[in-house]
């Protein structure tokens, strides 16, 4: 249906027509415009609040393998105690099929099936360049 402008303009919120206003109106009042960008702001924070859950869990698996000594170990063990290999701090360099990752402070190899090399890393490392 066309409004009395002569062409279709629906809410983004809630999907009404919108029957009056300037031609590129996106929502049919003040309501509908907040609610849609704070939907779309918790949608974003909640992301980033899993995201970094994700890795802090990820700190804490690798943390408690360096302190029993443990430096390498199948990631499908890893996964069954919640390590998720796609979040990481940094992937520093890739060498065939296996990944140099950091997670904050450790630094670990991945392959398709290990993580191994588990260690701290120099926390100067990237100021002795300079
Ligand atoms: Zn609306």
């Amino acid at each position: 249906m066309k409004n009395v402008l002569g062409y279709s303009r629906y809410c983004l919120e809630c999907g009404n027509e919108i029957v009056y206003g300037r031609e590129g109106r996106k929502f049919c009042d003040c309501f509908c415009k907040n609610k849609y960008h704070n939907r779309l702001r918790n949608i974003h924070l909640s992301s980033r609040r899993q995201t970094i859950s994700a890795i802090e869990t990820n700190y804490e698996i690798l943390a408690a393998m360096l302190k029993t000594g443990v430096d390498s170990i199948s990631l499908p063990r890893l996964e069954k105690i919640g390590f998720k290999s796609t979040y990481t701090t940094a992937v520093k360099s890739i060498r065939g099929k296996t990944l140099q990752c950091m997670c904050f402070d450790i630094e670990y190899c991945q392959s398709e099936t290990t993580i191994f090399a588990l260690r701290r890393s120099n926390p100067f490392f990237y100021l002795e360049g300079m």
